[in-house]
């Protein structure tokens, strides 16, 4: 997806407007879909820093990401893609651990 549909989908949002990325100031937009370790590090940090709506973004990544079986591409709520897929593992860790426990 080129990186100007992904800006518009932020836009498009209801949180939109509150984006950090989309603010003066922010990064350019392909530091949240560079290739670079450090680049695309130094913009999820952004993302904690600077963004209000932070896990709106998250969320909303995650459950495009589940429901289109998307590849995870660029960073969304501070998290690289990397991070994302860490994260959604630690989700279904706990989830698991709470049914075994309910069912124990
Ligand atoms: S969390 Fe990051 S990518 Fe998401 S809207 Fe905020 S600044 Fe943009």
């Amino acid at each position: 997806m080129p990186i100007g549909d992904l800006r518009n989908l932020i836009v498009l949002e209801s949180w939109g407007e509150d984006a950090a990325c989309a603010k003066p100031g922010a990064p350019d937009p392909d530091a949240f879909h560079s290739e670079a370790k450090d680049v695309v590090e130094a913009a999820a940090r952004f993302c904690f820093a600077f963004c209000t709506v932070r896990t709106q973004c998250l969320e909303d990544k995650l459950a495009f990401e589940a429901k289109t079986r998307n590849t995870r591409f660029g960073v969304a709520g501070g998290f690289t893609p990397r991070g994302r897929t860490r994260l959604v593992a630690e989700r279904h860790a706990a989830a698991r651990a709470t049914d075994a426990g309910a069912t124990s």
